[in-house]
């Protein structure tokens, strides 16, 4: 039975485990617990909801998790993390969840600042927390004893089966948009003639992998895709889902270079499928239209350029940082800041009408990636050419696609110039990427 000296005892011990975190890592920390009244705290939904919160603070603040301590008592199921993250960052988002998720309502997370000051709503002009059954504020109700514990305990049982409904949803998308991706990933591949890129009938301008690297290093990105689209068909606000997939993303490439010994096949198809799956899933679960995806990256990515903000500083350039200072070109952050415009606007169209008018997969994907690499400042160019060349494999790339925009392509010739840019070393890769994403975007057109 329900014992108050109990309960307020193992409340003072908590508090212990507190302070020994806060003093052992000098971090802040976050304490979560289930927000459920009566005796039973211990229950099988306000168990579940503990869970389902911590593993959305988990994928959020990931590697800067330093610890997890997990108590049971007669207090209910309790969380406490050490996370090296500024404390009024870990309270800003903390209140996000609070406020966004489905069952954010269902918990109280606490932030404490490694001082062991405890951070409150008020501190940013927040509100104080609202009653989970009527316009009150939460205190009130709770010290009126407005609603009776039953009444409390139903609202937060509707509210756990409203949430396994959006899960049950968002594993049929998932499965639908990561099934996709992977097959766009893998038909890129399969394109041929592809102007230096690896195929099932040439390595291209390549020494280090071929079309086995590239099957292998896809299926190894399955899980990311499966993941990326999960964590984008949420209740919470864009920048939390960008926070959670860039982490999924450095996990993934991690999986890519073990999967291909150390080859990087697919870096740049691990930025770009990431947030457009994310989005398209985003996009989905607020109802929207098809081109909205677009916004929604862009808007995800309005702030990717600041990463190029201190780098005048710096004394290790990334390849990208490089190309930005010396020919001030954005790469593959531009074209996501716009909300990949150039697939969206044109791509796609390509892609499409070719596909209506021939139904020739092969065909569809060289008209596309002749017209990406006619448009497109491409990266993986200038990574081992200059400049010069890369406006020359554009100006190519335009003619041919004026040469066959009304007439069947010609196999022969396109195969020559793949001979050509195979030995001369020149490999359209952000092409590549940026045509697996059209074939994906093209996939799940009809699914708004
Ligand atoms: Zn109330």
């Amino acid at each position: 039975m329900f014992n108050l000296e109990e309960f307020l005892l193992m409340r003072e011990k908590r508090v212990e485990i507190q302070n020994s975190i806060i003093n052992k890592f000098k971090k802040p920390i976050l304490v979560l617990r289930a927000n459920y009244p009566g005796e039973d705290k211990n229950n099988f939904i306000p168990k579940s909801i503990v869970e389902v919160i911590k593993k959305e603070i988990t994928e959020i603040f990931n590697s800067d998790i330093l610890i997890v301590e997990k108590i049971s008592s007669i207090e209910g199921p309790t969380y406490i993390f050490s996370i090296d993250y500024p404390g009024i960052e870990i309270k800003k988002i903390a209140m996000v969840i609070e406020d966004n998720h489905t069952l954010g309502r269902c918990v109280d997370i606490d932030v404490f600042d490694e001082t062991g000051y405890p951070f409150s709503r008020s501190d940013f002009g927040g509100e104080k927390r609202k009653c989970l059954i009527c316009e009150n504020m939460a205190f009130v109700c709770g010290r009126t004893g407005a609603h009776s514990h039953k009444q409390i305990q139903n609202v937060i049982q509707e509210k756990y089966e409203q949430y396994l409904d959006i899960v049950e949803t968002q594993e049929s998308i998932s499965n639908t948009f990561s099934n996709n991706a992977l097959k766009s990933i893998v038909l890129e591949v399969s394109s041929s003639p592809s102007f230096g890129l690896v195929s099932p009938l040439t390595k291209g301008a390549h020494k280090d992998m071929d079309f086995f690297t590239f099957l292998d290093s896809s299926f190894a990105l399955t899980p990311y895709l499966k993941s990326v689209s999960k964590a984008g068909y949420s209740p919470l606000p864009i920048d939390l889902i960008f926070k959670k997939i860039r982490y999924m993303g450095k996990v993934s490439e991690q999986e890519m270079f073990l999967a291909t010994n150390n080859v990087n096949t697919h870096k740049g198809m691990i930025f770009l499928i990431g947030i457009t799956l994310a989005m398209a899933s985003k996009a989905k679960f607020e109802n929207l239209s098809f081109r909205d995806i677009s916004n929604l990256i862009s808007e995800m990515c309005k702030d990717i350029l600041k990463d190029f903000d201190n780098i005048r500083s710096k004394s290790n350039l990334t390849h990208g940082e490089k190309l930005f200072l010396n020919h001030g070109i954005v790469g593959v952050r531009g074209i996501v800041k716009k909300g990949l415009d150039i697939i969206f606007d044109e791509a796609i169209d390509v892609f499409e009408n070719s596909l209506l008018k021939e139904n020739d997969i092969n065909a569809s994907m060289v008209r596309t990636l002749i017209f990406l690499m006619s448009s497109l400042e491409d990266t993986t160019i200038l990574h081992r050419h200059d400049i010069h060349v890369l406006n020359n494999v554009k100006l190519e790339a335009m003619e041919l696609h004026s040469m066959f925009e009304n007439s069947p392509l010609d196999i022969s010739l396109l195969k020559e110039i793949e001979n050509k840019y195979s030995k001369e070393r020149i490999s359209p890769g952000g092409a590549a990427d940026l045509l697996a994403v059209t074939i994906f975007l093209q996939s799940i057109k009809n699914m708004f």
